[in-house]
C-alpha cells in the first residue's frame, strides 16, 4: 500500500492547524505549527496573504484535512464516501462514523497508541486482536459489541509494559468502554457527532464529492 513518507508536520502546516499526527510532540512547544503558522515551501509565507479561498478551495482543503487526520488515501476515502451515501442517514455523519470505526482509530482512541500513526503500526505488527482473533488490517471496521485488545503474547513487550498505568489516566470517548487493567476496550455504540472531537466541517466534504 502507498504510504506518506515525508514529514507529517508539513501536512499540519499546509492545513494551517494542528492535526495531531505525532503524539506527544503535538502537545509540546516543539510543534512547528506553533512556531511557523504558514504553509511549507518557499512560497508558503506569501500564500497566507493571497486572496480569499474559493468554495471549491475550502471544500478541497476540508477533504484533505480529513484524509490526513485519519491517514486514508484518496481512493479509499472516495470509497468510504460512496458507502456513506448509500447508507440511510446523514452522509457527512455516516462518513465520519466509518472513519472513526477503523481499527487503527479505535486503538488510538482507546489510548493504546499515542497517535493514529503509532496505532496503525501496532495493528500492522500484529499486536491487536478483535474478539480474540488477531487483526493486522488498520482499515478493519469495528462494530458495536466488538472487543479490541492488546494480544496476550504482545503484553510483555516494552511498548506495552507500563500501558495499564497510562490507561488509568486516559479518557476514552463514551462510545468505547475502556478496561485499563486488561488492556482492552469494548465498542459500546456508534459514535455520535458530539463524541467525534475533530474540528471538521463534513458538509464541505459532501459538497466536494457532490460537485
Ligand atoms: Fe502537527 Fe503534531 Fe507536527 Fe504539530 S507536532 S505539526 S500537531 S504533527
Amino acid at each position: 500500500m502507498a504510504k506518506y513518507v515525508k514529514s507529517v508536520c508539513k501536512l499540519c502546516r499546509r492545513e494551517g492547524e494542528k492535526l495531531y499526527l505525532k503524539g506527544e510532540k503535538c502537545y509540546s512547544d516543539k510543534c512547528p505549527v506553533s512556531k511557523r503558522a504558514y504553509a511549507p515551501g518557499m512560497h508558503g509565507k506569501k500564500a497566507q496573504f493571497r486572496r480569499k479561498m474559493s468554495d471549491y478551495g475550502l471544500q478541497l482543503r476540508e477533504k484533505q484535512k480529513a484524509r490526513r487526520i485519519y491517514g486514508v488515501l484518496e481512493a479509499q476515502f472516495r470509497r468510504y464516501f460512496a458507502d456513506a451515501e448509500r447508507v440511510k442517514g446523514i452522509t457527512g455523519l455516516n462518513l465520519l462514523r466509518t472513519l472513526e470505526s477503523r481499527l487503527d482509530n479505535v486503538v488510538y482512541r482507546l489510548g493504546f497508541g499515542s497517535s493514529r500513526n503509532q496505532a496503525r503500526q501496532l495493528v500492522r505488527h500484529g499486536h491487536i486482536q478483535v474478539n480474540g482473533v488477531k487483526v493486522n488490517i488498520p482499515s478493519y471496521l469495528v462494530k458495536p459489541g466488538d472487543v479490541v485488545a492488546v494480544r496476550e503474547r504482545s503484553r510483555q513487550r516494552p511498548e506495552f509494559k507500563d500501558l495499564a498505568q497510562v490507561l488509568e489516566r486516559h479518557t476514552a470517548p463514551d462510545w468505547l468502554g475502556l478496561e485499563a487493567a486488561s488492556l482492552s476496550g469494548r465498542v459500546l455504540s456508534q459514535p455520535t457527532r458530539e463524541a467525534i472531537d475533530i474540528p471538521l466541517r463534513e458538509q464541505l466534504i459532501v459538497e466536494f464529492y457532490s460537485r
